[in-house]
């Protein structure tokens, strides 16, 4: 039927595709995509060729309409190179228009390193935030942290190993030393989710960046924050009623 598709993909095992994915795919009439030979090598491996339209930052804004004018009568898939598209990726505008040209919006959900590092880390996952990827440069980075420290809630990041170190240092500066885990490579050879606190991670992978994709989850605020003001001032003042 005629529409957007929205279709999450593996984050690195190919296993991961759902029928349901695979479906939709080889029935698309085209295939909006990131990266054609990644989305090529996920064809190919369900033995499938369809059109494809390279969709990123790049150039969404050209070719957005062409594709809103499609979905009136043909199937758009729309992926992402891995995992769930609008997720750190491209996708929400084209949802946007599609939904206000009056089109049918599907979703076909799957893999998404967010919540597969949730899964592994044994932090808290009643609550969470996802902050995507932190700024590149320290400035902004802390303060993009100091905007997030008195969230109650489970954080998650996406990083990448060469700047992992730095961004476990500059969490553990803004937040506190809070427990969090690293989670690497999922679903694929080699995945690992190492937990700990922050500043011993970020002791850990300053010696030997890590290689592959990361995720970092970092534990709500608890007693292993340190003691604000506050808490400072009511000991005192609790000390004081207690001396002779
Ligand atoms: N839309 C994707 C999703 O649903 O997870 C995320 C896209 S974002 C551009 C790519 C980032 O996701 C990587 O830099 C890494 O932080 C994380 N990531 C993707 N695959 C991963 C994996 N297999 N293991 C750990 N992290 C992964």
């Amino acid at each position: 039927a005629p529409g957007l598709y929205i279709v999450a993909t593996p984050i690195g095992n190919l296993g991961d595709l759902s029928p349901r994915a695979s479906m939709i795919l080889s029935q698309a009439d085209v295939v909006a995509v990131e990266d054609s030979r990644v989305t090529a090598g996920l064809l190919r491996h369900i033995g499938v060729k369809r059109p494809m339209q390279p969709y990123h930052d790049h150039n969404a804004d050209a070719v957005r309409p062409g594709l809103i004018a499609r979905m009136g009568s043909e199937a758009v898939a729309l992926v992402s190179d891995a995992g769930t598209p609008l997720i750190s990726d491209p996708g929400y505008k084209l949802v946007r228009d599609a939904r206000a040209a009056g089109h049918t919006v599907v979703t076909i959900p799957g893999p998404c390193a967010a919540i597969a590092a949730l899964t592994l880390a044994g932090l808290p996952t009643d609550r969470f935030f996802f902050l995507g990827f932190l700024p590149s440069k320290a400035h902004a980075r802390a303060e993009a942290i100091a905007e997030v420290a008195a969230i109650k809630a489970t954080l998650v990041l996406y990083e990448s190993g060469p700047r992992l170190s730095a961004c476990l240092s500059a969490l553990a500066e803004g937040l506190g030393d809070r427990e969090a885990g690293v989670a690497r490579e999922i679903t694929k050879k080699f995945e690992e989710c190492v937990t700990g606190t922050l500043s011993t991670l970020a002791a850990r992978y300053a010696e030997a960046p890590p290689k592959g994709e990361i995720v970092i989850i970092v534990g709500p605020p608890g007693e292993a924050s340190p003691a604000t003001l506050e808490d400072g001032e009511a000991a005192l003042v609790e000390a004081l009623t207690r001396l002779p």
